[in-house]
């Protein structure tokens, strides 16, 4: 497959370069090659993307919600078609398995435009009576301009999940991906208007956190959408709250997954192992606190050891691979660094713990025991394979240490005990919660986290909220009184 890009950027309905900025090189983490060069968007670039969009915005906003809708569900339907092409991509910009890609990026991507694309013939405002013959009306309008920026473990889906929304509510979106996984938003933007989106609407600009910044601090921008890290959250919103934009902030975690003693243990080491090590472990919802009750540890340890032992490690484009390489060299050396601190404060490595003697960012899929909350293991967001056993014995005990974290992203509980099941996901201090599962992300239910996990939601018709706004019209029908 080409995995050089056709030029850098895609901006008003092409792609377009401009060599002048700083290359980037991009690399198959699986082999440590590079596979493709793009450039920084330089400030021309940028400036010409926000012309562009400012330019499209206004007529697309006048387009009724069915006419929006029927190009996103096109392109819904191309995507589709196209998915192992899409697959292969993402494969080779992240460096997941085409066992996952083939089946979790594009055709999530898919479904959002799909969603989305229905969504947007319903979007109505309110009939507000007033008494006599006056009223309100509402309507609810685009914001205008969105900018998304993406962290680089979902390059297709965060590119599909800010732009589905987005352009269904009418705005304009200029995406700029992580430099790290900078290949799959070009292929969004193009399907996109080959499926009949005008031109200036979905713009792909490359570039790093300044390029991100430029975007953001930009006045002509009205919302900005980002998918990253805590602390490049903190500096996003602050630079937004400055010009008062609207903003959705999907960020970190150290999500909790509690299992009680009567839990079924083989759906509990399978949501384990999805919340642990799916996407080698780099997903922002993981469940990397896995509370196991005292009385069933070693039966749960020595039951996901085994599972793990089933792991396929090794060339991400094998059809029988479940488990790739770390995203990038920056990325293995901090799990490997964890893997390290996890030793040297004492837990109990039941799995794993070694970097792969072949080419590539490769680790194994690791487990740690006997882990307390106060090991760094614990506390903080290692974004990798390295799964934290800690003990619990009691409900209120394990429900007030699940919930002792500055991150609210996910959480997950396994039992048999529905009214246990129900009352904890309601104590849980998460934005989504799983009853027997993990990590399912479908685009009908509203994601997004809680304290410093996030603002805003994601997917569902929560959605929606965050990519328009209402306007009111009072409409007086009789006379106008006035004191003088
Ligand atoms: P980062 O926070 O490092 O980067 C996120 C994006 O922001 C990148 O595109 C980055 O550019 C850009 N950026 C960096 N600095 C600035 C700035 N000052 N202004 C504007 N943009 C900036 O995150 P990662 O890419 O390393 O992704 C991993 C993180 O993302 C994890 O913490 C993970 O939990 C979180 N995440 C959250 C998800 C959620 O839905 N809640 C889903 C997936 C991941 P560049 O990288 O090119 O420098």
């Amino acid at each position: 497959m080409k995995t050089q890009p056709t030029a850098s950027h895609f901006i008003d309905g092409a792609y377009v370069e401009d060599a002048t900025g700083a290359p980037i090189d991009v690399i198959y983490p699986a082999t440590g090659k590079v596979i493709a060069t793009v450039h920084e968007a330089t400030p021309a670039i940028v400036a010409q993307a926000i012309d562009a969009a400012r330019r499209a915005q206004p007529v697309w906003a006048t387009l009724s919600g069915t006419e929006r809708g029927r190009i996103l569900r096109r392109a819904a339907d191309m995507i589709r078609d196209r998915n192992h092409d899409l697959s292969v991509l993402e494969t080779y910009d992240t460096g997941k398995p085409y066992q996952e890609t083939s089946v979790a990026d594009a055709t999530s991507g898919a479904d959002a435009l799909e969603y989305f694309g229905g969504i947007a013939a319903t979007l109505t405002g309110e009939h507000i009576p007033l008494g006599g013959d006056n009223w309100v009306y509402t309507r609810r309008e685009p914001l205008g301009i969105c900018v998304g920026i993406g962290a680089w473990n979902y390059p297709t889906q965060i590119a599909c999940w800010k732009g589905a929304p987005a352009l269904a509510c009418g705005n304009a979106m200029i995406f700029k991906p992580s430099e790290t996984t900078p290949l799959c938003a070009l292929k969004v933007a193009e399907i996109l208007h080959e499926a009949g989106l005008p031109a200036g609407l979905y713009n792909v600009v490359q570039g790093k956190g300044a390029v991100g910044a430029a975007l953001v601090t930009d006045p002509r921008v009205d919302k900005v959408s980002l998918t990253g890290s805590v602390p490049t959250g903190r500096k996003v919103y602050a630079a937004a709250a400055e010009g008062i934009k609207h903003v959705t902030m999907e960020l970190g975690g150290k999500s909790p997954l509690v299992i009680f003693e009567d839990a079924d243990i083989e759906n509990a080491v399978s949501g384990a192992i999805m919340g642990n090590f799916y996407s080698s472990g780099q997903v922002c919802s993981n469940g990397t606190r896995v509370f196991v009750h005292r009385a069933i540890k070693e039966a749960f340890l020595e039951r996901l050891s085994a599972r793990l032992g089933n792991a396929v490690i090794g060339d991400p484009m094998a059809p029988e691979t479940s488990f790739g390489p770390m995203v990038s060299e920056q990325q293995l050396n901090i799990v490997l660094s964890y893997i390290e601190k996890g030793r040297a404060e004492g837990a109990r490595l039941v799995h794993g713990g070694a970097r792969l003697d072949r080419e590539g960012y490769y680790v194994q899929p690791s487990v740690f025991a006997d882990v307390t909350d106060d090991m760094a293991i614990a506390r903080e967001e290692i974004f990798g394979p390295v799964m934290a056993v800690l003990d619990f014995e009691d409900e209120d005990d394990v429900i007030a240490r699940a919930n002792a974290t500055e991150f609210g992203l996910a959480a997950g509980v396994f039992t048999r005990d529905l009214a246990r099941a129900h009352r904890v996901a309601a104590r849980f201090e998460a934005g989504t919660c799983y009853i027997n599962s993990y990590n399912d992300a479908p685009v009908e239910a509203p994601f997004g986290g809680s304290k410093l996990s996030g603002v805003g939601r994601e997917n569902s018709k929560e959605a929606i909220a965050h990519y328009s706004q209402v306007k009111s019209v009072f409409v007086r029908m009789d006379d106008m009184e006035a004191p003088f």
